[in-house]
């Protein structure tokens, strides 16, 4: 599970300060912001601490980083099949096109390529709807035309390039193909409609059952079933073509294995050098019961300075919630921010006993939550250019129960979203106190609220036995309830004096300042991401508003939260903080019982009724109120570059550098890392 961030609700989570204490100090003349676009700001992060680490240390980086970027291209095919052979006649264009590029056509041609990039293809990362060309087809064509003699485009065998165009023209501009890369609607075929390539051919229907006749209810150590594979119907039958070596994607990721064997060479430590191993294994098998192996042993290494993502991991643009997307993320410790994090998981077991959840749905042990601050030195796939803030795996349920999880907050990724000013605050806010409670404690109650979310949020709970995992039970709406459950498990500890006698934080405001801006957030100020007409559709945006809207009506008949509107301006106000507490408390409870039971009616039920729906006359006041804030909603990142200095084939030295160019970096990735044919 994953936590993102955008620049709507930076003011809750806004944080860090703190790494700019750690070891290296970053720069204060360091440019943060590279590029602005369409919705989008580019970011680039900095590295401290990189440059004292040990050679042996940074080699490792080196070659982890280059396993990540030999398999990005396979987000792309992930995300739509028709991607990388878009990706690659657009890159083309952009390489070798003759004609005048200070035409504004050609800068929004440039625009729809750079929001393709952040993509990863050309649905919306975050709201997987397909992007709107500013240019039209007639233009796209020219552009096509006039760059031909000069390109190398990704033909079909025997296709010219009139049969390209005419291909990708209505992939480009219809607007009614392929709306969305995923649809998690009520009452449609979710399979059918959402674009990503996913399936093939199969129906919804088609697939749970495909799926039903391989569980095994008696089973205590499930594989994560169909999380690496394309489902596809051939001559009738359903068949699964996995993504290993010697299978789907077999290009890309025989390089990232090749990478992945260099690393095990300059391995830190015995487990480490064991987890890669059998990740190794596990691409050549293509065999889940290898991946729950590997993640065990990747539990086990707890103690390393270097670690990786790398693999199948999110289930989020599966609008079944089963396949997982290609990432990757390289990292070493922060330890600074790390021995805060070691406080939260220290009471681990104190949290899970006095949680208000039912005394049945309690792990008596809470097992081995092995939280961290990470310093990012390289993302791929679903994790860049967007990437998450905060990150816990594995995901399978069983192993979290019988082997932990790993919690990591991404402290240099967290520390480039607080270095920009946020002037939405004083807009959304009610009360100066509101603003200056915000000012003084929004960090450590950000900060705090991470923590929390991923270290006992995630952690705690236990699902009855008996009952199937929660990706069969509560289906499209586990992952809103998983984070919801997570989230409620931070807010209600974020107001218990007890954090204030554990050394967690200073006093009760830093919870106040975060009930604020959770209740603002999740009310009223995220619709901001929405176009006019869309309904709430991803899993944190869901569980955001469920949560606030189903308070917000629980605490109607005390006034806990009162809906205000002054000067025509609506405010969320919070009277009641210890009600409101209450009230989380018992949302908890309930969503806790209903994973536990796998209730799925009563999960339709809360996000449809209170996740799902927009206020249209209040998302269109906070558009209104927006636009007149200079803000992006998102954020892509560029990544750091690192570079082996080889003499006589031994690496002697790796360097690492900070590009601020967003179009060159993905001009030198898709050079450098195309490793796949434009149909799979
Ligand atoms: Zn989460």
């Amino acid at each position: 599970m994953r936590e993102k961030l955008v620049k709507a609700q930076k003011y809750i989570w806004l944080v860090l300060i703190l790494v700019g204490c750690s070891s290296s100090e970053p720069e204060d003349s360091f440019v943060y912001e590279a590029d602005r676009f369409a919705d989008i700001r580019i970011l680039r992060y900095q590295v401290p601490g990189f440059e004292e680490l040990s050679l042996q240390q940074k080699e490792l980086l080196y070659y982890l980083s280059q396993a990540a970027l030999s398999g990005r291209d396979i987000m792309y095919d992930q995300n739509y099949k028709h991607n990388l052979r878009i990706r690659r006649t657009i890159e083309e264009v952009i390489k070798h096109y003759p004609g005048d590029r200070t035409v504004d056509s050609f800068d929004h041609f440039m625009t729809y390529a750079k929001q393709m990039w952040v993509a990863n293809g050309i649905h919306h990362h975050y709201s997987t709807a397909k992007f709107t060309p500013q240019f039209d087809a007639d233009y796209f064509a020219e552009l096509i035309y006039l760059t031909a003699p000069l390109a190398t485009y990704p033909l079909r065998d025997g296709q010219n390039v009139v049969q390209l165009l005419a291909e990708l023209t209505p992939i480009l501009f219809d607007p009614e193909l392929d709306t969305k890369k995923v649809n998690t609607a009520d009452g449609v075929d979710k399979v059918l409609t959402s674009a990503v390539n996913f399936y093939e051919g199969v129906t919804e229907q088609e697939v749970a059952d495909f799926y039903a006749e391989q569980l095994d209810p008696e089973d205590e150590t499930p594989i994560s079933y169909g999380l690496n594979s394309k489902l596809v119907k051939e001559n009738g039958e359903l068949v699964e073509q996995v993504w290993k070596v010697g299978g789907m994607y077999s290009e890309a990721i025989e390089k990232v294995v090749f990478w992945l064997d260099k690393a095990i060479g300059v391995a830190e430590n015995e487990n480490q050098r064991v987890a890669l191993e059998l990740l190794v294994e596990y691409y050549h098998t293509g065999d889940l019961a290898d991946f729950d192996a590997y993640n065990v042993a990747w539990l086990a290494d707890s103690e390393s300075v270097v670690d990786v993502i790398n693999g199948f991991i999110e289930v989020y643009s599966d609008p079944l919630g089963m396949r997982g997307s290609f990432e990757s993320v390289v990292s070493f410790r922060d330890q600074e921010s790390t021995e805060r994090i070691a406080l939260i998981s220290q009471y681990a077991q104190w949290f899970e006993d006095n949680s208000p959840i039912m005394e049945e749905h309690k792990k008596a042990e809470v097992k081995g939550i092995d939280a961290k601050a990470i310093t990012v030195v390289m993302e791929s796939g679903d994790s860049s250019p967007t990437t998450p803030v905060g990150i816990n795996l594995p995901n399978s349920a069983w192993i979290r129960f019988q082997h932990g999880s790993k919690s990591v907050s991404l402290s240099n990724i967290v520390s480039a979203y607080a270095s920009s000013p946020d002037s939405a605050l004083e807009e959304f806010a009610f009360s100066e106190e509101e603003i200056e409670r915000s000012k003084i404690y929004g960090d450590q109650a950000g900060h705090l609220r991470v923590d929390m979310h991923e270290v006992i949020g995630h952690a705690s709970g236990k699902i009855n036995s008996g009952v199937a995992p929660v990706s069969q039970t509560l289906k499209q709406y586990a992952s809103t309830l998983e984070e919801a459950r997570a989230d409620l498990v931070a807010l209600y500890y974020i107001m218990d004096s007890q954090l204030i006698e554990f050394g967690a934080m200073e006093n009760l405001d830093v919870g106040r300042s975060q009930y604020d801006s959770y209740i603002r957030n999740g009310a009223m100020t995220q619709l901001y991401r929405l176009k006019p007409g869309e309904l709430v559709e991803e899993a944190h945006m869901r569980n955001r508003q469920l949560v606030a809207l189903w308070s917000y009506e629980q605490g109607l008949a005390g006034n806990v939260i009162e809906r205000v509107v002054q000067d025509g301006k609506t405010y969320f106000v919070i009277n009641d903080y210890e009600a409101l507490r209450e009230i989380f408390g018992r949302l908890l409870r309930e969503i806790q019982r209903i994973k536990s039971e796998g209730d799925f009616e009563a999960a339709r039920s809360l996000v449809e009724n209170y996740g799902t729906q927009v206020d249209q006359e209040l998302h269109a006041e906070v558009l209104e109120r927006y636009s007149l804030l200079d803000i992006a909603p998102y954020s892509g990142f560029i990544n750091s570059r690192l570079v082996a200095v080889e003499t006589e084939g031994e690496i002697t030295d790796v360097q690492l550098e900070y590009p601020d160019n967003f179009v060159e970096q993905m001009l030198e990735y898709a050079e450098n890392y195309s490793f796949l044919p434009s149909d799979n």
